[in-house]
């Protein structure tokens, strides 16, 4: 059975796209079949994979607000195993738009349901805010992977984003879970990302990824070339990182099995 994932953080710029991008491209490589969904208005999982959302005819927008069958917004990518739904602009908008509407909060999930059984992952890239968006996101999901800046910052916002987490557990959700937390911009001979990662694995306990993510040029290089970076260059350090985090997810994920 497929399994959905929310890249989710509602903090701004923490890597929850570059996360999204690379790790579903990662997971693709090892041979299982991939859906990745856009409900971030600005799109930039869209366009990390290579695709102008302005020229997609069913994006995401169609699917959720105007009913359109999920199915006729999948799009191939070149990427290995990597199917994607689309961003749009009018995204942005459908936080109003769905306020009125019956069932507004399930309306992403309502639209997964027939095609969740297809992919082994679905990994759905969070809006950085906890919206409507964002609660259409966390209701539709068997799990969240929450990504962490190493940064002086980097728990201020964990209570909220916990608290979220949990409400939305307790009121539209009950089977969410934490899928796990990833560092990101580790530098390693920084002092501050080394306690950073204390201080994450000290809050989270056993759900803090092994694998780190190292601040890599070639990560925030490779989106303007519409690529995954292990498309991109295979042999930077960012690619293997997401490389090794896809292996641990997934063997984390077979050992659950
Ligand atoms: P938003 O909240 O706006 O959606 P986000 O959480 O999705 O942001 P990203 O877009 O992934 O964050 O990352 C923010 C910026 O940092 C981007 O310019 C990205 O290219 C860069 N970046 C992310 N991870 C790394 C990394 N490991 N090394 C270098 N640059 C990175
Ligand atoms: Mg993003």
């Amino acid at each position: 059975m497929g399994k959905t994932i929310a890249v989710f953080n509602q903090k701004g710029g923490v890597g929850k796209t570059t996360t999204n991008v690379n790790l579903s491209a990662s997971i693709g490589q090892l041979d299982k079949k991939v859906l990745v969904l856009d409900m971030d208005p600005q799109g930039n999982t869209t366009s990390g994979y290579g695709i102008d959302k302005n020229l997609v005819e069913n994006t995401i927008y169609e699917v959720i607000i105007d009913g359109v069958d999920i199915r006729d917004a999948i799009i191939k990518t070149e990427f290995e195993n990597v199917d994607i739904v689309s961003s749009a602009n009018e995204l942005s908008g459908a936080e109003i738009e769905l306020t009125n509407e019956k069932d507004r909060e399930y309306k992403l999930k309502n639209s997964l349901l027939k095609i969740k059984d297809e992919y082994d992952y679905i990994f759905i890239d969070c809006p950085p805010s906890l919206g409507l968006l964002t609660i259409n996101c966390l209701t539709a999901v068997d799990s969240v992977l929450i990504p962490i800046q190493c940064e002086y910052y980097a728990l201020e916002g964990v209570s909220q984003l916990m608290s979220t987490f949990q409400l939305v557990k307790k009121r539209l959700n009950p089977n969410i879970e934490i899928q796990g937390v990833v560092l990101s911009m580790f530098d390693g001979r920084a002092n501050l990302s080394i306690q950073v990662v204390e201080e994450v694995k000290k809050y989270f306990k056993g759900s803090v990824y092994g694998t780190l993510i190292p601040r890599n040029v070639r990560l925030a290089e490779a989106p303007s070339y519409g690529k995954p970076v292990i498309y991109y260059d295979s042999k930077c350090k960012g690619t293997s990182a997401y490389q090794e985090l896809a292996e641990e997810f997934i063997q984390l994920e077979e050992d659950v099995i």
